[in-house]
């Protein structure tokens, strides 16, 4: 893992040198990648799929060689499964829609769990309202892991999906969606995966989960900004109706009937992020290149030396403490008396030294009332990152400790 294939890292912030923690909200991208975009401009720019003409025929092509290869990085049956969206949040507000129009209707359940982000939070309350149908959550246990035995007792005969995220993007725990997954699919419910953190940090292999469908964006795996992925078993695509309409989702437009397209094109309205495609393949084979199991390896290892520091210091609480973590941590500090120093203070006191962590309620607002906290520090890594990272985030730390104490 070379730093210097991210050049955006060698740089100073406030004269100190920067270190970036704050991967989960977004990744740095390797020279490949900005490369890639480059290229693509420079070289074979050019509207795909309707065009007779040779750059017309070099985009589709690269187009539809990225959409194989985000299917052989997911191990998805078929790059038909493989639906390019705007980011995770398109996906899933995607899926709600097409998914709510064919399968839900009043009285109807849709499932998801207490850690979620907002993107998978407000598109099923949108579609429950739309729907009159009921929105229900697996509850947390105290130690902060999903209630799998509350789990199977929220299934019923109007439960029509269960929605959850693989890694929590506040607490970094991963969640036990096989078992969910095997649970609901025993009654016949699909589940949808929210894989925007996990994706990027663990081997997820869509036939072996056996998820329905999975969400993830390309900024948060190296790759471009504006674009992400839906996938979702062929079976179930075949079912649901598109989500918008436009040029390239059909396959004949009359006054009187118009008919769509075949997969995946059938969920692609408009012209598609081609460029931004090709970079993600890119950024996917880069991820390959450098080893996807010695990565895992490389950033749970980072993760628990940074859990194992943070927990040395007094004053710091990290919460979901010593369960499995897939890139990120979340925690408080608080002064000698048992008062919240807030996190905003912390991370504003990190920045000025040159470390760049997220606080906030990370966008899963329902779990930060849970923790009863207006928010968390929250300090996610990434391939590139190091124990020198997390020492220098360590003394940052300290100092701002020291000052707020
Ligand atoms: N789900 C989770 C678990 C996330 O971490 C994020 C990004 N923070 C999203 C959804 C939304 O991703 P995007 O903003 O790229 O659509």
């Amino acid at each position: 893992m070379n730093r210097d294939d991210f050049p955006i890292l060698n740089q100073q912030v406030y004269n100190r040198p920067l270190v970036y923690l704050d991967n989960a909200a977004t990744t740095q991208k390797p020279l490949c990648v900005i490369n890639a975009l480059t290229e693509a401009y420079t070289t074979w720019n050019a509207n795909i799929h309707r065009g007779v003409h040779h750059l017309s025929q070099v985009a589709t092509a690269r187009h539809e060689a990225a959409r194989q290869r985000v299917a052989d990085f997911i191990h998805a049956a078929s790059s038909r499964e493989i639906i390019f969206t705007k980011g995770t949040t398109d996906s899933i507000n995607t899926l709600a829609f097409s998914f709510g129009e064919a399968f839900v209707h009043e009285g109807d359940e849709i499932i998801v769990s207490a850690v979620e982000h907002h993107s998978d939070i407000v598109p099923w309350q949108m579609l429950c309202q739309r729907k009159h149908a009921t929105l229900r959550v697996i509850p947390l246990r105290p130690d902060l892991t999903l209630d799998l035995e509350a789990f199977p007792t929220l299934l019923s005969d109007r439960t029509r999906l269960v929605a959850l995220a693989h890694v929590s993007n506040v607490l970094g725990t991963i969640n036990p969606v096989r078992d969910i997954i095997r649970l609901a699919h025993e009654r016949n419910i699909p589940v949808a995966i929210d894989g925007a953190q996990s994706v990027p940090h663990l081997i997820v292999d869509v036939q072996d989960l056996d998820c329905d469908f999975l969400s993830f964006s390309a900024h948060k795996i190296y790759g471009p900004t504006g674009l992400g992925v839906l996938y979702g078993k062929e079976h179930w695509l075949n079912l649901l109706p598109p989500a918008e309409g436009g040029g390239e989702m059909i396959e004949h437009v009359r006054w009187d009937n118009t008919t769509y397209n075949t997969l995946p094109y059938k969920f692609e309205a408009g012209t598609p992020d081609f460029i931004g495609s090709y970079a993600l393949s890119r950024a996917l084979d880069y991820i390959d290149e450098t080893g996807r199991q010695a990565i895992v390896d490389y950033e749970s290892e980072l993760t628990r030396y940074l859990e194992e520091q943070l927990l040395t210091l007094a004053g710091i609480h990290v919460y979901a403490a010593s369960l499995e973590k897939a890139g990120a941590v979340s925690f408080n500090a608080f002064r000698p008396d048992g008062e919240l120093i807030h996190p905003f203070d912390v991370g504003t006191l990190l920045d000025r030294q040159g470390v760049a962590v997220r606080t906030g309620h990370h966008c899963a607002e329902p779990l930060i009332d849970h923790l009863g906290v207006p928010g968390t520090v929250r300090a996610s890594l990434a391939l590139y990152n190091t124990r020198e990272d997390i020492d220098a985030l360590l003394r940052a730390l300290r100092t701002a400790l020291a000052m707020l104490s």
